[in-house]
């Protein structure tokens, strides 16, 4: 699959060029400078390590009833 296909936001916060600042808001672009981090220009490429991979599932761990369940059946 080709970058240009995946669906990903093409915003400044997401470009190979540019980093983030000490502001939330506004990021630096090595190519326009300070730039709002949802600006975006013809010159966009794609960094999927500033890929936002969302929530994590957590581990569910079994309860006490079903642990003696299990250590009955051993
Ligand atoms: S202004 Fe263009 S080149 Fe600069 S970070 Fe945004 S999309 Fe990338």
């Amino acid at each position: 699959m080709k970058r240009k296909d995946l669906d990903i936001d093409r915003i400044c916060e997401k470009c190979e060029f540019s980093v983030g600042i000490c502001d939330d808001f506004y990021v630096l672009c090595k190519k326009k400078g300070v730039v709002p981090g949802g600006h975006y220009c013809r010159k966009f490429v794609y960094d999927p390590l500033k890929r936002d991979p969302g929530k994590i599932p957590g581990v569910m761990l079994p309860d006490m009833e079903t642990i003696d369940e299990i250590s009955d059946l051993t």
